[in-house]
């Protein structure tokens, strides 16, 4: 298994002005710098630090993602940032999916759909996001809840698209929360991914695709979640904004 990318991720989410954003990056760019990883890492940061953050990584082991992008190519969406426009800032990546715009700005699988759509042909690799509530699991339904989110919006994806997607699996009740999903329960579902990803594009590009477990993930847990089969790496949010605790769930890959 550990032939396919291991990737540990950041999302600040909306923390740091641009001074600390830009602070914060140099300081994870040397501490990678001083002590290469293990894995891939990114730094997911908020629209306005893009272009700033850019020049301070060294993108060939600390690459640069955004947060979201419109699901529009151009024109008169006033406050939007399209793909393109992420795109010509240097950043690579775009999170998209994740559950708090699904709750609090409402993005339906269709807008997502076209969200992928626009930040493939524009060249930027995507982390999808997917996970189920906490009433959902409790009701036995984070399977069927996970695949819908994968059918609805990036399982129409030709088997060349699909090389520049990463999924990332978020129980919604582990997010922010300090609730970690047990190792077991993430490897788990993260098998259970990787199982209809095999149907969808066949079991090689199952094996090769990069699946990350996110949800209170830290430097304590983050050695025993990567010791899992299937689970390829971290999309980390609270601890991403700590140089030092980002650094050391980096580190759990050594
Ligand atoms: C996230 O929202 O992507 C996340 C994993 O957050 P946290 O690590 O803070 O739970």
């Amino acid at each position: 298994r550990k032939m396919r990318k291991k990737i540990v991720a950041g999302n600040w989410k909306m923390n740091e002005n641009l001074q600390e954003g830009i602070a914060l990056a140099k300081e994870i760019n040397e501490a990678c710098a001083a002590d290469k990883p293990n894995c891939g890492v990114i730094v997911c940061t908020p629209f306005i630090h893009l272009a700033k953050v850019a020049e301070v990584l060294d993108q060939n082991f600390v690459a640069l993602g955004a947060e979201n992008c419109a699901d529009k190519e151009k024109g008169a969406y006033t406050g939007e940032v399209s793909a393109a426009m992420v795109k010509s800032t240097g950043a690579q990546y775009v999170i998209l999916g994740h559950s708090e715009r699904r709750q609090y700005y409402h993005e339906t699988a269709e807008i997502l759909k076209e969200k992928v759509q626009l930040a493939l042909a524009n060249g930027l690799k995507v982390i999808f996001c997917c996970g189920e509530t906490l009433e959902e699991r409790e009701a036995n339904k984070q399977n069927e809840v996970v695949k819908a989110e994968l059918d609805g919006s990036v399982f129409n994806l030709s088997a060349e698209e699909w090389k520049n997607i990463v999924l990332a699996y978020e129980p919604i009740w582990a997010i922010g929360t300090g609730k970690t999903a047990t190792s077991d329960q993430a490897e788990e579902m993260l098998a259970y991914i990787r199982s209809i990803v095999a149907e969808k594009y066949g079991k090689e590009a199952a094996e090769d695709t990069t699946i990350l477990y996110g949800g209170s993930c830290k430097p304590g847990n983050a050695k025993e979640l990567f010791a899992k089969p299937d689970i390829d790496g971290g999309l980390i949010g609270g601890a991403s904004l700590k140089c030092a605790d980002f650094k050391a769930i980096i580190d759990a890959w050594k």
